[in-house]
């Protein structure tokens, strides 16, 4: 019998509700073909549970996460609660969720599928055989150091420090490398050491653990070099990783390569294999309940879960196999399609994605 992996399902608002649907038939299909056994328990996020309880993070939905082995998360927020004070906002709910349990990092995989290159702004032969994960660390750097104002000169001057330890570094660092390992080993490791402090220690920290990885391959990168090598050769990129602001930058010049968001998936790491998986899209008010949302993202957000945190890596190939023969087959939903009079739904693309998956 194989072990029974619990998983927390939180759907959200807007469109999260009907995406996650979708990804928990594929995960059914996988118990099926693969005699995995999941156990998922329902949390309340975001808008919904502000409405239904006060408040977008509620306790139980921590404990239900807290408990669990690995968190999907569908997307919170809508124009609803955007006028609600700060403490109020589902938003609020995400950055407090990733602290509560501890994710440090951002994973965000930015994969070519052959049959969309001409979804993308760049030229398919740029683009060919692009496969390639961002890792950001998540709770450190600029955006967290001290911010503060102060009479200057000539007149007022705003701060905002950017702090990291080693320890920081370290962690995600080993994280990516060991991401790395189960992939085409190769690391590339970004900062700006020519100028900032903060990057020359990260460097020297990626140097000082490298040893411990003869297998990957790394190379140091400059920021400014990474955004530009981004958009020339993509395909030359296995996993990158990065400090927080820098990350957050890159993540989405490397989303866009993709060309849809309805297709991005995303995990955010701690210590050890748990972790939370989403779609990189937020709520999409404009199309929910419409039943035409891409489920894509998703769906590969549990392949993403099945690699990193299960260790399922036959499954998580199948599911990503799967994704590839429907699109293959000529099946898209509106954001994805060029003869939008021929979309199909968000079932009927899951159901689709359902059935071509196999051993
Ligand atoms: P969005 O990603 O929700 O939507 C942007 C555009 O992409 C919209 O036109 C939408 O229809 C389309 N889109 C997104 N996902 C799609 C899918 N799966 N299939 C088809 N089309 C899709 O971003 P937004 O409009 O800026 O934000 C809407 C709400 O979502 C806001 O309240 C925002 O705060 C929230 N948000 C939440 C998260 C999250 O939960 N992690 C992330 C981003 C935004």
């Amino acid at each position: 019998m194989a072990e029974v992996k619990k998983i927390a399902v939180i759907a959200g608002d807007g469109i999260g509700p009907e995406v996650v649907a979708e990804a928990e038939k594929v995960l059914k299909k996988t118990e099926e073909v693969f005699g995995y056994k999941f156990e998922t328990e329902h949390g309340l996020f975001g808008g919904i549970a502000i409405d239904e309880t006060g408040t977008p993070l509620p306790q139980d939905t921590l404990e239900i996460c807290r408990r669990a082995d690995a968190v999907l998360l569908g997307a919170v927020g809508g124009p609803k609660w955007d006028n609600n004070p700060k403490e109020l906002r589902p938003e609020t709910g995400l950055l407090g969720i990733r602290k509560e349990l501890g994710l440090f990092s951002n994973i965000r995989p930015a994969v070519i599928f052959d049959c969309l290159k001409d979804a993308s702004t760049l030229k398919p032969e740029v683009l060919e055989g692009t496969d390639l994960i961002v890792v950001r660390e998540l709770t450190g750097g600029i955006y967290f150091g001290d911010k503060f104002r102060r009479e200057g000169e000539h007149g007022e001057e705003a701060v905002d420090t950017c702090v990291y330890n080693v320890q920081e570094v370290e962690r995600i660092v080993r994280q990516a490398f060991e991401i790395a390992r189960t992939r085409r080993k190769k690391l590339a490791s970004v900062d700006k050491a020519n100028v900032l402090e903060t990057s020359r220690l990260w460097r020297e920290t990626v140097n000082r653990i490298a040893p411990d990885y003869p297998d990957v391959e790394l190379e140091h990168v400059l920021v400014d070099n990474c955004a530009m090598q981004l958009l020339r050769r993509p395909s030359s990129f296995d996993v990158i990783v990065t400090e927080n602001m820098f990350g957050d930058i890159l993540s989405d010049e490397a989303a866009m390569l993709t060309g849809s968001i309805g297709m991005l998936s995303s995990a955010s790491l701690g210590e050890g294999s748990f972790g939370l998986y989403e779609p990189v899209h937020g709520s999409a008010p404009d199309i929910a309940g419409q039943g035409i949302s891409n489920p894509i993202a998703t769906i590969l957000s549990v392949a993403l879960m099945f690699r990193l945190t299960f260790g399922y890596h036959e499954a998580a190939a199948a599911i990503e196999n799967a994704v590839k023969e429907v699109l293959d087959a000529g099946h898209r939903t509106g954001d994805i399609a060029v003869d939008k009079s021929r979309a199909i739904g968000t079932v009927e693309m899951g159901d689709l994605i359902v059935a071509a998956i196999r051993k």
